[in-house]
């Protein structure tokens, strides 16, 4: 593309005297900012995008996130000639500023991607790493012997704190695959910092969910409860100072956040977290050095791949457990014809086929770089013929079930092993997920998260963007036999689930969701509903959700309680309705999706009322 592309020199005025030239690379001739009819200046609404559309149809390029400003920019860059890769960093940089309790260059996350050039999917690990620092009991209390308590002693802390990989996924998806320079990718993003954002009722509710962690910092409490109050839904929310970090980070790359002052910066309010006088939380501290943020390396890896009815279903390999363990329900799910069955009999496997999946998952799945993963063995499909042997279609089986023995199975049915252990869980519905599609048919599915919806609590001082706290997703206490025990340097297990779906080896599906390991099985039931239980796309994101991880119970949306509660509890199983300990909501996920039909028809959702809704478009409406 590059020898046909010339120039468009766009200007999206960024801060008050600078301007920005924006560069994006489209066909045929040549033009200025001031004649670009797609980077014109926008109309009152288009200014600060409030309307959410969770489908839309059409052709040219599609995206769909949580947030309207996040899709306009994305969408922005598409209409201006920039490919999935672009519009995929500019709506990530662009939820950093608008969910900046989900996402943001303090954090991590996966980024997948369908080359149409190549045909071929690749994959970004983008996971925080434990800093060198850190000790294997680095979540026991020195006062007490004792693990510290989840809430409120590790997720609000340095001691929890990775080093950040989200800013060098921008970057080496953009020099990888992209048109953009990483200035002009997050152009878009500075401007919506810098100009303000309409507050919706979600981040009203966010901020007052972490109140009490916010005010415990000051920076924290500076930029998200000025005037000691969450922003008012309605008002216009500014962050001047993660404009100005974007601007340097422009002007310099990553280093200016990998090295120097902003790397040290880090470093100290890890190691030392600037707390307030008057705050009763006990804060941690933790380990990060400027030599962690200096070492910190984005990972180019293979995608997990499982067949499924017909389908090349690609995910994200380790340090994830995505790929392995959606891959590894698909594989028992596939010895079953679920379209036959009436819903109540395909959710009961859809059910049983992910506890068996998670018991696995939590037996061999850690940091491939750590510990030997054995991916092939987990979806290979006579490793899934026996653990389907303890499927029973007509009972649920009692919970947790056993991990299967990866190192002699012969897809033969043997005698049932003893019972399974239940890892420790901490459900979450944080993060944040986006899919993108372009006109050449490159394909983006990109989950990013700070961890808990908040992260750590902790502002970077200066620099308006919070720290993570993904080292809360290592296994609390340290067991030298656990895949996810803690090792310096390590990545933390994650569930996050960027998947693509090929038919035909044409890009036929993408999506993802958040919800800590709940993302795992939202991700498996939409793909289940879609191809299984004859579900559109729109139907199938919407859909109410259950989440079997291997536990006693299920934990499900009210409405999944009310449609098959009384026959799945015939079966055998309990249902209990979600909602975790640091929020109110009851559901789960908050996916994104574009489904890829005949002729280059795209049809992008979001969510139609989880998570107050999301936003899909396209660059060219049906
Ligand atoms: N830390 C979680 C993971 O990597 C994601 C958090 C969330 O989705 O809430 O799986």
């Amino acid at each position: 593309m590059h020898q046909h592309a010339r120039r468009l020199t766009a200007v999206l005025s960024a801060t008050s005297g600078l301007t920005l030239a924006v560069g994006l690379l489209v066909a045929p001739s040549a033009s200025t900012a001031a004649s670009s009819p797609s980077l014109a200046p926008a109309g009152a609404e288009e200014r600060r995008p409030t309307v959410k559309d969770p489908t839309a149809v059409g052709k040219g390029g599609a995206i769909s996130t949580v947030d309207p400003e996040a899709s306009a920019a994305g969408l922005k860059v598409l209409k201006a000639g920039g490919n999935a890769v672009d519009a995929a960093v500019a709506a990530a940089a662009t939820l950093g500023v608008t969910e900046p309790y989900s996402a943001g260059i303090g954090g991590g996350g996966y980024f997948v991607f369908y080359n149409a050039k190549s045909g071929k999917v690749r994959t970004l690990d983008g996971r925080e790493t434990a800093p060198m620092k850190m000790p294997q009991d680095a979540f026991i209390d020195p006062a007490t012997g004792k693990p510290y308590n989840f809430t409120p002693e590790l997720v609000t802390s340095g001691a929890s704190v990775g080093t950040p990989g989200t800013l060098a996924t921008w970057d080496k998806a953009l020099a990888n695959w992209g048109t953009l320079s990483l200035a002009d990718a997050l152009a878009p993003a500075t401007k919506v910092a810098r100009r303000g954002f309409k507050v919706d009722e979600t981040f009203r509710q966010q901020t007052l969910d972490n109140e009490e962690r916010f005010a415990a910092f000051k920076d924290s409490k500076k930029l998200f409860l000025p005037k000691g109050d969450a922003p008012r839904v309605g008002s216009v929310f500014r962050n001047p100072e993660l404009a100005a970090t974007y601007d340097m980070i422009a002007e310099r790359g990553p280093r200016a956040f990998y090295r120097g002052p902003l790397a040290r910066l880090m470093s100290e309010v890890v190691r030392k977290p600037r707390t307030t006088n008057n705050t009763d939380l006990p804060v941690p501290a933790g380990w990060l050095t400027p030599r962690d943020l200096r070492d910190y390396k984005v990972r180019s890896q293979k995608a997990t791949r499982t067949t499924y009815r017909g389908h090349d279903v690609y995910g994200m390999a380790p340090s994830s457990s995505g790929g392995t363990t959606v891959g590894e329900a698909l594989n028992i799910l596939e010895r079953y014809d679920l379209s036959a069955m009436t819903p109540e009999q395909a959710l009961h496997h859809y059910l049983e086929a992910s506890a068996l999946a998670f018991a696995d998952r939590g037996k061999y799945v850690g940091d491939p770089a750590y510990v030997d993963v054995p991916v092939k063995r987990l979806l290979d499909d006579r490793f899934a013929a026996e653990r389907a042997c303890l499927l029973d279609p007509t009972k649920a089986a009692a919970k947790p079930v056993p991990a299967g023995d990866v190192t002699s199975y012969d897809g033969v049915c043997g005698p049932a092993a003893a019972k399974g252990t239940v890892d420790a869980d901490t459900e979450n519905i944080s993060t944040t997920n986006l899919t993108v599609a372009d006109k050449w048919g490159n394909v983006v599915e990109y989950t990013l998260t700070i961890e808990q919806t908040g992260g750590s609590g902790m502002v970077v001082p200066g620099h308006g963007f919070l720290l993570n706290n993904e080292l809360t997703d290592f296994s609390t206490v340290y067991d030298a036999a656990d895949p996810n025990r803690i090792q310096p340097g390590k990545r933390p297990r994650s569930s996050m689930s960027p998947t693509i779906v090929l038919k035909d080896g044409k890009p036929f599906l993408a999506l993802g969701s958040p919800g800590g390991s709940t993302i795992i099985t939202t991700v498996l039931q939409m793909l289940v509903n879609r191809i299984d239980l004859g579900m559109s796309i729109e139907e199938a994101i919407a859909a109410p959700r259950a989440t079997q991880r291997n536990t006693t119970s299920v934990t499900a949306e009210p409405a999944f309680i009310a449609a098959f509660g009384p026959a799945l509890t015939a079966l055998g199983h309990t249902l209990v309705p979600a909602g975790d300990a640091f929020t109110s909501a009851a559901e789960i996920g908050a996916a994104t999706a574009i489904e890829l039909g005949p002729r280059r028809q795209m049809t992008a959702v979001a969510e139609p009322s989880r998570r107050g809704k999301g936003s899909a478009k396209v660059v060219d409406p049906r």
